[in-house]
């Protein structure tokens, strides 16, 4: 794209939040409405992920003041998975720029599930974007370092600044993943004959997998998207992660494809850039604003968690979110109207 934007001065674009009280009882109030809804089925496709209690769920909202709320299970920790697609990326676009990072990886949504080899195929090994496996394999090929144990390091560090606190390794998510991971082995090995990666296929499936069993909760969840929502400092510790730059673009990816083949859906619902993971993590992100991180393990059928995408539709709407809803100018009520009543307004 010739855009020709060379230069300019980028402003940034940001609105007020309800007052803290109002924050508080909207998040329980998220967890509330959803607590009772038992749609979905838990992940089994990686054995240790189908032991997971499909009762527990937790909403937290992390602010970009560094305030922090939160509803539920949001102390307990479960496998990062594909959420740590869009933080390694952040990381890596951080190391190798904008130009690079557009080039070797790409922006543009598949239409297909994230394990997609079909994807590959139809784009002349293209990997397309960093959200779907081969995107992320591709991503995380890119990591700075001279061994794997290095990337390893650098993408544990990355994520546990976003975190604010050390993120661990869950073992047995790793082991489990290790010994049934085929088809990742099978796409990247793909992604190498297209000459799209060149590190180590091996190394590559395996540090990825590493990045994808880190062990996070609903509350790390949050406050990692409030850093991406705070120009890239870490609203609680303090912080520099990523440049602004870096959380533009990571953000804007994560709109076109952050829940995969159902990304438009989520855009028109909930109208802000989302991550989910098939643990049943979900992060979402409203610029200037807020983070939010769902953990709630039963999934839909491209594998984003239920709950986590109605509790984080209800925030949405309730907080005031959604970057395509505008008031009118100079009318103080700042609410949406619904659209029947709209021909009498105007
Ligand atoms: N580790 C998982 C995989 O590669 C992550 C998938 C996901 O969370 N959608 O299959």
């Amino acid at each position: 794209m010739e855009l020709d934007v060379d230069g300019v001065a980028e402003r940034v674009s940001t609105g007020a939040l309800p007052s803290w009280d109002d924050v508080e009882h909207l998040v329980q109030d998220a967890f509330e409405r959803n607590r009772g809804v038992t749609a979905g089925t838990v992940a089994d496709y990686i054995p240790a992920l189908a032991v997971a209690d499909p009762a527990l769920f937790g909403v937290s909202v992390a602010e970009v003041n560094g305030a922090v709320h939160s509803a539920g299970d949001v102390g307990h920790a479960f496998s990062i998975q594909s959420i740590s697609k869009a933080f390694v990326y952040a990381l890596v676009c951080e190391e190798l720029g904008h130009e690079l990072a557009l080039e070797r990886v790409g922006v543009n949504n598949t239409g297909l599930a994230f394990n997609s080899v079909m994807a590959i195929e139809l784009n002349d090994g293209h990997p397309m974007n960093p959200m779907v496996n081969a995107g992320a394999l591709a991503t995380t090929a890119l990591v700075p370092g001279a061994t794997a144990d290095e990337r390893w390091a650098f993408i544990q560090d990355g994520l546990s600044r976003f975190a604010g606190r050390r993120l661990g390794l869950d073992t047995g998510v790793y082991e489990s993943e290790t010994a049934t991971n085929q088809r990742n082995q099978a796409i990247a090995r793909l992604l190498e004959s297209y000459g799209r990666i060149t590190a180590d296929p091996v190394e590559v499936v395996d540090v990825y997998t590493r990045q994808c069993s880190l062990l996070v909760t609903a509350r790390d969840l949050a406050v990692m998207g409030a850093t991406l929502a705070d120009g890239g400092v870490n609203p609680v510790t303090g912080e520099r992660v990523v440049s602004q730059h870096v959380c533009r673009d990571t953000l804007a990816v994560m709109a076109a494809s952050g829940l995969y083949e159902q990304s438009g859906e989520w855009l028109f619902e909930i109208g802000i850039p989302g991550k989910s993971g098939v643990a049943g993590g979900l992060v979402a992100i409203a610029p200037g604003k807020v983070g939010i991180g769902t953990f709630s393990p039963p999934l839909d059928a491209a594998g984003n968690s239920v709950r986590g995408q109605r509790a984080t539709a209800f925030l949405s709407r309730s907080l005031g979110l959604n970057v395509f809803a505008s008031g009118v100018h100079g009318r103080p009520d700042a609410q949406l109207h619904d659209t029947s009543t709209e021909g009498q307004e105007r």
